[in-house]
C-alpha cells in the first residue's frame, strides 16, 4: 500500500514513511491509494469479536509488511488495553464509551497506537517527539509515550491556558516526558514545532518526529471501535447511524474509512459547536475558515480542520456526494449545557460537553428517522466538571488515575514563544 500526499506534489510513501514523516514534504497529509473492504467472513464474525482481532484485519493492508502478523497483533492488544463499551442511554440510542483509556478521551487509542508504531520504526535511534497541545492532545500523547526507550517526548503548551486538571496529566510524569510552559499561545507553540521541523541545524542533530493528529497512524486504528461499536449492537434490523462529535474531523474520517470498508452504517452525523466551518461547507459548498471562538465543547473549537483535506479526497471534492453520507447539524453552548442537565435527570447519564454535542445531533436526525443512534463519547465527564456538575447539581467522583495526578507537583520549564527559544532547549539538553 502507498500513501499519497493530498496536495499531489510530493512523491507517495511506505506506510513507514508515511508514519515517520507525518506530513508530506508538500504540506500535504498522506493518504492511502485504495481503502480495501472486509471480506463477508469478517462481518459474520464480528459480534463479539475484541477489538485487536478487528484491528488486525482492518490495518494489516494498510501496514503491509511494515510490522511482522504478530508484531501487528501484540501492539493493538497492547493498545487496547482498556474496555471501549456501548451503552444505552435511551430508546435505540447508545454512547460509545471512549473514554476509558489512561487520559480518559479517545486520544488515547490514536496516540498509543502511534507511539508503538514509532517505538518500532525508529528502534535504536534516540528520537524526539513534539507536540503542541491545547489540551488533550498532550496528556494523549505523553501517556501513549511514557517510558518508551529511546524516546524522548517534548511538549509545548501554552501557559495559563489550558485548565488545571490537563496541565497536570502531562506535567507530572517526568522520564522521558518534558513539557514546556510557552509565554504565547497555542498558535505559537505550533508554529514553533514547525519552525523546529524546518530547521536544518536540527534536523542534522537529531531525530525529530511529530505525534500531531494529522499522522495517519493517529487516524486509522480510530475505525477500529466504529466496527466494534456495531459488533456489540444486539439488535440490527434497524438502519445504523453514528453521531460523532467534530473537531479537527479525524475521528470523522475514520468512521467514513470504516464505512467505505464495508461496516454497514446508513450515514453519520457531524455534530459542532459553534465552530461550524465543515457543517457550513456541507450545507452550502464553500469553506470559510476563520479563528476558532472558544466554547465549553473546546476540543472541537478548531476554525480550519487539518483532516478536510482527506475528507475531500474520499468524495472527489464533492460537498453534494459527502453530503450523501455525513448529515451536518451544529449546537451552541446554551442546547449543549441543557442537554447535559436534560439527559441526566431523565437517564442518570452524565454526558460531558462534547459527547453532549453528539447526543443533540443524534437525537435532531432521529426525529425524522426511524434507525438505531449510536453517539461516540469522546471525553469523560470529570474531565469537565466544572460545566458538568453545575449542570446536574451533582458531584462527580473522579476517576483514580486522573486525580492521582492532582496531587503529584507540575514539573515544567517556562520558555519564551520564539524559536530560538526551541532551538536553544533542544540542543542544549
Ligand atoms: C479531539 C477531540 C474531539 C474532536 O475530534 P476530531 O478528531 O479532532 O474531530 C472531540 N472530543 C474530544 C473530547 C476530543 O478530545
Amino acid at each position: 500500500m502507498k500513501y499519497y500526499s493530498t496536495n499531489h506534489q510530493s512523491p507517495g510513501v511506505s506506510f513507514k514513511d508515511a508514519v515517520l514523516k507525518s506530513m508530506a514534504p508538500d504540506k500535504g497529509l498522506y493518504f492511502p491509494e485504495n481503502i480495501p473492504a472486509l471480506p463477508d467472513t469478517f462481518f459474520k464474525k464480528l459480534s463479539g469479536m475484541p477489538p485487536e482481532e478487528i484491528g488486525f484485519h482492518f490495518l494489516k493492508p494498510y501496514v503491509d509488511g511494515a510490522l511482522s502478523d504478530k508484531q501487528l497483533y501484540e501492539l493493538l492488544e497492547d493498545v487496547f488495553s482498556f474496555d471501549i463499551p456501548l451503552s444505552e442511554v435511551g430508546p435505540d440510542k447508545y454512547a460509545l464509551e471512549l473514554f476509558h483509556g489512561p487520559t480518559l478521551a479517545f486520544k488515547d487509542v490514536g496516540a498509543r497506537t502511534l507511539a508503538r508504531l514509532l517505538s518500532v520504526f525508529s528502534a535504536g535511534t534516540k528520537t524526539t517527539v513534539l507536540v503542541a497541545t491545547s489540551g488533550d492532545t498532550g496528556s494523549a500523547v505523553a501517556h501513549g509515550f511514557f517510558e518508551m526507550p529511546d524516546t524522548d517526548v517534548v511538549v509545548l503548551y501554552p501557559k495559563n491556558k489550558v485548565s488545571k486538571l490537563q496541565e497536570k496529566q502531562f506535567t507530572t510524569l517526568g522520564k522521558n516526558i518534558t513539557a514546556l510552559e510557552v509565554d504565547g499561545n497555542f498558535d505559537d507553540c505550533q508554529r514553533m514545532v514547525k519552525a523546529a521541523f524546518a530547521d536544518e541545524e536540527l534536523q542534522k542533530r537529531m531525530h525529530l518526529s511529530s505525534a500531531n493528529s494529522i499522522n495517519i497512524a493517529r487516524l486509522l486504528p480510530q475505525a477500529i471501535y466504529y466496527f466494534y461499536a456495531y459488533g456489540q449492537l444486539k439488535n440490527k434490523s434497524k438502519p445504523v447511524v453514528v453521531s460523532v462529535p467534530t473537531g479537527n474531523l479525524g475521528n470523522l474520517a475514520a468512521g467514513l474509512l470504516a464505512k467505505r470498508s464495508g461496516l454497514p452504517v446508513d450515514c453519520f452525523v457531524a455534530s459542532g459547536n459553534r465552530n461550524n466551518v465543515f457543517q457550513e461547507y456541507l450545507e452550502t459548498g464553500n469553506y470559510t475558515p476563520r479563528p476558532s471562538v472558544p466554547t465549553i465543547s473546546n476540543a472541537m473549537d478548531v476554525g480550519n480542520p487539518s483532516n478536510l483535506a482527506r475528507l475531500q479526497e474520499l468524495y472527489g471534492h464533492s460537498f453534494q456526494a459527502a453530503r450523501k453520507d455525513i448529515v451536518p447539524f451544529h449546537f451552541s453552548d446554551e442546547e449543549t449545557r441543557h442537554v447535559i442537565a436534560q439527559v441526566y435527570h431523565e437517564t442518570k447519564y452524565i454526558l460531558d460537553p462534547h459527547g453532549a454535542v453528539a447526543f443533540l445531533g443524534l437525537s435532531a436526525y432521529m426525529e425524522k428517522h426511524d434507525v438505531t443512534g449510536i453517539f461516540l463519547e469522546t471525553a469523560h465527564p470529570a474531565k469537565f466538571y466544572p460545566v458538568v456538575e453545575e449542570e446536574i447539581q451533582q458531584k462527580i467522583a473522579i476517576p483514580q488515575r486522573l486525580s492521582k495526578t492532582l496531587h503529584l507537583p507540575k514539573q515544567s520549564l517556562e520558555i519564551g514563544h520564539h524559536t530560538e527559544d526551541l532551538k536553544r532547549f533542544l540542543l542544549e539538553r
